[in-house]
């Protein structure tokens, strides 16, 4: 009895192999028809036996391809055709309803072909199949087929060509696939843009061990790299890049290579070798800042990268003396590189050959580039291991677009992020989309980056939104483009607090639905007040939210510059504490010192906050750690660092709440900080007590308002020694503990959380 079954397929089922791996279980079932791609997904017809159709079915699930994520499968059955043959058939069009798969580090089958000197792709440097390469960063719209690619001005050679429709072959239907015949080109230009004779390959090498500072084109965009052994070449690129003080990562060739300046766990290990092949951040052992002078100086953390390019693996490959085969894949190598974002000034990274010529002038020696245009801008990911699992800290190449599955649908929402890592979100149906890192919105190309992200997010998820989301800070680029696009579309526009938002991102990826409290603890953000919050204690019920508690104040004294200066935070502190006499002379080195005392003591241009940020920032600026800051966030990361080299400490004892609120007194804990001995000891005692009288909090106000979960958002929990601390002693409490995984705590997790409460709102 012959049936037959239309079959649509939702998910991640494009550029992931899925329509041979079709192909291949209808020929193996003895079934006909046809399957194809189209805007939503992948749709099958097919007809035989009605046990083999019913198998099909099954192993469409069980057997799908690794890249592949189903997230429906839709069965109708219809009249048979008499179809006698199974085919891949053309793409059909219609709206749009699937998603891009994401970039993926060269896979194992790959690598052998590369290295291996007898095969047709030895050393080709856009080496890809089915199941890696380049995805998202080369494709301007769905469906995914090759014109839709910026492989399109690549025709298949007929050897490409016949692999391509070979359905046993592993580049059947591969649209990104090509070979040194008929792929892009890879060529070294010198500082001035002359093409430099020889291997590009083996000259870029050459440069590096030189010294030079070489850029490098990547799946989303042109890194910076250079010998991370060479502190004069590391030295040399933070001038260059005005980079001061931030920490690079560095790519090994694998986990031998960094085993001797971190700690990999298993995890880690899985993490560091993964498809998405994100840097991890790492705990350094003892010896690592000596080992690698300048990378990521007095930090608790080391960001790790294993190569995930056919440049970058051919680059370790001519170092190791290009060995035939993979054993050496194994083996520790030597080379370790700087590879950081092409991105100078704080601008976004450079994509474009023409473009790096221009922005990177004065900063490269050297360009290893290629034809193969990037369509769309991707910054490498940062993850780093946390309770159970991995936390995303910034979240871009390889994890976009991966939709957050929400609990509910509803119209379309675009909201819009905050100021600092900004990102955006877009929901479509159950899906929420959040872009990748954008940056900060502090110069004009940022913003830029961010109208025309938002512009690729709908063309190519295909909604019509019908809210925009955004923060309630009125000169945030991102406010002023929301209100933009709510006009030109006559929708409306929702104003989200900043530290609502927070809570929201976490409870939406934990898919929480009832009512929660939120600790929010972070830099700073607009409150509903019109204050500079912070350090929050909110119930948030949905769209609703009640600030239940903050931090004590400080003041800001000399306002937004005392968040760059831990030192004026140390003032204020010395201030609160009665001590103000001692201002002057503990930072004579700071000009300003004396007319800083007087403002606090007068009261004059001194707003107060609620920012946990500030109170890292004053523990660190009475240790001495850091008196002005050379990124946001560096005193606490210094702080975090002693800490960690130090060990665990007790926390103050004593009482410890002011008013009858259960508010953490957190004075006593900046005295002791004031009059410390030991600075390691000072900051772990720092961080013990900081935790304890959070927990605290949160616990008693958990019990007034009879809730058991709580979620932990804002930057300040990138600080793993607090989170962990602080999670630790809430679960031991009986509360459930819900945290930042998918999406940064930081503001990189603002535009979810809007979405959530927009979606809520409306
Ligand atoms: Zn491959
Ligand atoms: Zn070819
Ligand atoms: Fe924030």
């Amino acid at each position: 009895m012959i049936s037959a079954q239309r079959i649509r397929v939702t998910g991640v089922v494009q550029g992931v192999g899925f329509r041979p791996f079709v192909w291949r279980l209808a020929r193996d079932l003895r079934l006909s028809g046809w399957v194809r791609n189209d805007a939503g997904g992948v749709d099958i017809l097919a007809e035989g036996d009605a046990a083999d159709l019913g198998c099909l079915g099954q192993r469409l699930r069980r057997e799908a391809p690794p890249l592949a994520r189903i997230d429906g499968i839709a069965v109708v059955d219809v009249a048979a055709a008499g179809l006698r043959d199974f085919v891949i058939a053309a793409s059909g069009g219609g709206k749009v309803a699937t998603a891009i798969g994401h970039d993926t580090g060269v896979c194992g089958e790959c690598l052998a072909e590369l290295f291996d000197a007898g095969n047709r792709r030895w050393r080709h440097a856009f080496i890809t199949c089915t199941h890696c390469g380049p995805r998202y960063t080369v494709t301007r719209r769905l469906p995914y087929d090759r014109p839709q690619t910026s492989l399109a001005p690549f025709p298949l050679c007929p050897e490409c060509a016949r692999e391509y429709a070979a359905p046993a072959d592993r580049r059947f239907h591969a649209e990104t696939t090509c070979c040194p015949h008929c792929g892009p080109h890879l060529e070294l230009l010198d500082a001035d843009g002359a093409p430099v004779a020889g291997d590009a390959i083996a000259a870029a090498l050459a440069l590096l061990n030189a010294g030079a500072i070489v850029a490098v084109k990547g799946l989303g965009g042109f890194h910076l790299a250079c010998d991370a052994r060479q502190p004069a070449a590391v030295a040399r690129l933070r001038l260059r890049k005005a980079r001061e003080e931030k920490p690079f990562a560095v790519m090994a060739a694998n986990v031998a290579s960094a085993a001797a300046l971190v700690d990999i766990d298993g995890a880690e290990r899985e993490r560091l070798a993964s498809s998405e092949r994100p840097i991890v951040l790492l705990q350094k052992r003892a010896g690592a800042d000596a080992a690698l002078p300048g990378i990521a100086p007095g930090l608790a953390w080391l960001g790790v990268v294993l190569p995930y390019t056919p440049i970058q693996w051919l680059l370790f490959h001519e170092a190791a003396g290009r060995p035939q085969g993979t054993a050496w894949l194994d083996q520790p190598q030597d080379l370790l590189l700087v590879m950081t974002s092409a991105n100078p000034g704080g601008e976004p990274l450079v994509i474009d050959n023409v473009e790096a010529r221009q922005r990177l002038a004065g900063i490269a020696d050297a360009f290893l580039r290629h034809d193969r245009e990037i369509v769309v801008r991707c910054d490498d990911s940062v993850v780093r291991s946390a309770a159970g699992g991995f936390q995303a800290i910034r979240r871009a190449r390889a994890f976009t677009p991966r939709a957050i599955r929400l609990t509910r649908a509803g119209p379309g929402v675009l909201a819009l992020g905050g100021w600092y890592k900004n990102t955006v979100c877009v929901t479509r149906g159950l899906e929420a989309f959040v872009s990748q890192h954008i940056g900060d919105l502090d110069n004009a190309a940022t913003c830029g980056f961010l109208e025309e992200a938002v512009a690729h997010l709908l063309q190519i998820l295909d909604v019509e939104p019908a809210v925009v989301a955004h923060d309630l800070h009125p000169d945030f680029h991102s406010t002023r483009l929301a209100a933009r696009i709510a006009a030109a579309r006559d929708i409306p526009l929702i104003g989200v607090q900043h530290h609502h938002a927070h809570i929201a991102a976490v409870l939406a990826e934990h898919r929480a639905e009832e009512a929660a409290l939120g600790l929010a603890l972070d830099g700073v953000g607009l409150g509903t007040d019109g204050g500079a919050w912070g350090g929050e204690l909110l119930r948030v019920d949905g769209a609703a939210c009640r600030r239940l508690g903050h931090l004590p104040l400080l003041p800001l004294p000399g306002g937004d510059r005392a968040a760059r200066e831990p030192w004026r935070m140390a003032a204020a502190a010395l201030h609160l504490l009665g001590r103000g006499e001692e201002i002057a002379t503990r930072f004579a080195d700071q000009p300003g010192a004396a007319t800083i005392a007087k403002m606090l003591a007068q009261r004059v241009n001194c707003p107060p906050t609620s920012s946990a940020g500030r109170w890292f920032d004053a523990a660190a600026g009475l240790l001495g750690v850091r008196p002005v800051m050379a990124f946001e966030g560096q005193a606490a990361m210094l702080l975090e660092g002693l800490a960690s080299a130090h060990g665990a400490a007790a926390p103050l004892p004593g009482p410890s709440c002011v008013g009858g609120d259960g508010t953490p007194d957190l004075l006593p804990l900046l005295a002791a900080m004031a009059d410390a001995a030991d600075v390691g000891a000072a900051a772990a005692q720092f961080h013990a007590t900081l935790a304890r009288l959070l927990a605290q909090w949160v616990i008693e106000a958990a019990e007034r308002e009879m809730i058991r979960t709580v979620a932990l958002g804002g930057g300040c929990f990138l600080n793993r020694i607090l989170a962990a601390d602080l999670r630790e002693k809430l679960q031991h409490a009986g509360l459930t503990v819900l945290e930042a995984r998918e999406v940064p705590p930081n503001d990189g997790g603002l535009a979810l959380g809007q979405a959530w409460i927009a979606q809520r709102s409306i």
